[in-house]
């Protein structure tokens, strides 16, 4: 008798556990085939008619299927008799099964579980539902994280229609809307963050072939969110006696600062970080310095710069935190300033034109030195155009620093924020600015967290950190 024949054991153990399991998954097929033919239409069926049959019937058998596969997997918890109290180690009995279902994306999965009670402690238990991991009531996470994902994409209404008719699931939007709330929960910019690993493998993959370290941009920026004050909650639809004619509360839009961290790749831009919300200057500060104190860039693999408008508080916060990083004043800002002051100038002509695009070309040249001596000598025909060139002066005088664009374009240095303002449009435009949306703050800044981890690639993550706070619950 060769090596190979002799079986062990466990092994035979094992065939003869999974030829049981076999037998129970074979007899749930053939009651669902029962089913199958009786729905199953007349012979000359349409392709059609077969698929929609066997969709519609699909949830009966995987639910059924799981359904086997755990009360195998965990016969002994279904038939268990004794426990342990959790708290005084007291040995319980078991009291009478109780049944309990539960909706997942496979379909409706039946349980039936002992029942634990330490009458000294008064806490009851099931053990059967810890091992199995179950969540707190009917819907489990799979539902949940898959709801997640579709409302941070559509409006709640749309998504519950997409989400029935999509996965045989029917979950209403008012609780998309709280399972969507209770995952974004308090999130921060460090649960919605890739790991410094997973972002040190993004700049290799940049560096890869490359002699000079890889450009690293942060943009910051703010976008305009509709949000509804706290007050224009109340009453709920139905519930009021009349139709309202009209909101009795006054929208208001309000500034999602936000920044990104992403990769000069070529042309290409590999995103790395993201972190918007409504929130003033002071919690953006709070934000950028999370991820700086948690030592997720990687600083010394990269070339970091920040790209930025004028704004003041902008550079103090980057001046503190990332000191060695390059500044670099958005160039298409300085177009603004440069148009207003030919506007006001020169009026509406040619010469306005050929001022503006000498002068822009003297900036991309890096010679703001020029361009401010250029300025300085303008005669100011009216208070209007000496108080637009004073303006322009003073800007590009306060951020000279900031402007030697021809090193920068040399060096591989974006000189725009196009970075930031295209990740405020596809993190807080794309969701949050629709016909008749008006968000609560807090809503708002949930699914701009969700959006956030999305594009991060950590909503995963995310999943993770809410299911081991229901645990902890
Ligand atoms: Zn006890």
């Amino acid at each position: 008798m060769g090596a190979a024949e002799v079986i062990s054991f466990e092994e035979a153990r094992a065939r003869k556990q999974w030829d049981a399991l076999r037998h129970q998954l074979h007899a749930r097929f053939d009651q669902w085939l029962d089913g199958l033919q009786e729905q199953l239409p007349e012979p000359e069926l349409t392709l059609a008619q077969v698929t929609e049959t066997v969709w519609n019937l699909r949830q009966a058998l995987t639910g059924g299927l799981t359904e086997a596969i755990v009360e195998h997997a965990h016969r002994g918890e279904h038939t268990r008799q004794q426990s342990h109290c959790p708290q005084c180690d007291r040995l319980l009995k078991a009291r009478a099964p109780v049944q309990r279902t539960v909706e997942t994306l496979v379909g409706l999965v039946h349980l039936e579980r002992p029942y634990f009670y330490c009458s000294a402690c008064r806490v009851g238990l099931y053990p059967l539902a810890e091992v199995l991991g179950l969540s707190p009531g009917r819907t489990q996470l799979d539902v949940q994280k898959a709801a997640a994902k579709l409302v941070t994409e559509v409006p709640y209404d749309e998504a519950q229609r997409l989400f029935g008719d999509l996965t045989g699931v029917g979950v209403g939007s008012e609780r998309m809307h709280t399972f969507t709330n209770h995952v974004a929960e308090g999130l921060t910019v460090l649960d919605v963050a890739p790991s410094r690993d997973a972002i040190e493998r993004r700049i290799a993959e940049v560096a890869a072939g490359r002699f000079r370290r890889p450009v690293l941009v942060l943009g910051i920026d703010g976008a305009y969110v509709p949000t509804r004050p706290e007050s224009a909650r109340g009453r709920r639809p139905g519930q009021g006696r009349h139709r309202a004619k009209r909101a009795l509360w006054r929208g208001q839009w309000r500034d999602a600062k936000g920044f990104r961290f992403y990769l000069m790749d070529g042309d290409r831009i590999v995103h790395v970080l993201s972190w918007h919300q409504v929130q003033n200057e002071a919690q953006l500060g709070e934000a950028l310095k999370q991820v700086k104190e948690a030592g997720l860039i990687p600083e010394e693999q990269v070339r970091l710069c920040v790209v930025c408008d004028g704004a003041e508080w902008i550079w103090k916060h980057v001046q503190a935190l990332f000191p060695q990083a390059r500044q670099v004043l958005d160039y298409y800002h300085c177009k603004e300033y440069l148009h207003r002051v030919a506007k006001v100038h020169y009026g509406a002509s040619v010469q306005a034109l050929e001022w503006v695009e000498a002068t822009l070309t003297r900036l991309y040249l890096g010679k703001v030195g020029l361009v401010l001596g250029g300025l300085q000598r303008m005669q100011a025909q009216s208070d209007e155009a000496a108080k637009a060139i004073a303006n322009c002066w003073d800007y590009l005088d306060a951020h000279r620093g900031r402007t030697a664009y021809r090193k920068l374009r040399r060096g591989g240095y974006p000189l725009g924020s196009g970075g930031i303002e295209s990740s405020n449009k596809f993190i807080c435009h794309a969701r949050l600015k629709r016909s008749g949306a008006w968000w609560y703050e807090i809503n708002s800044n949930q699914m701009l967290a969700l959006r956030c981890a999305k594009y991060n690639g950590t909503f995963d993550q995310v999943f993770a950190r809410h299911q081991q706070r229901l645990r902890k619950a």
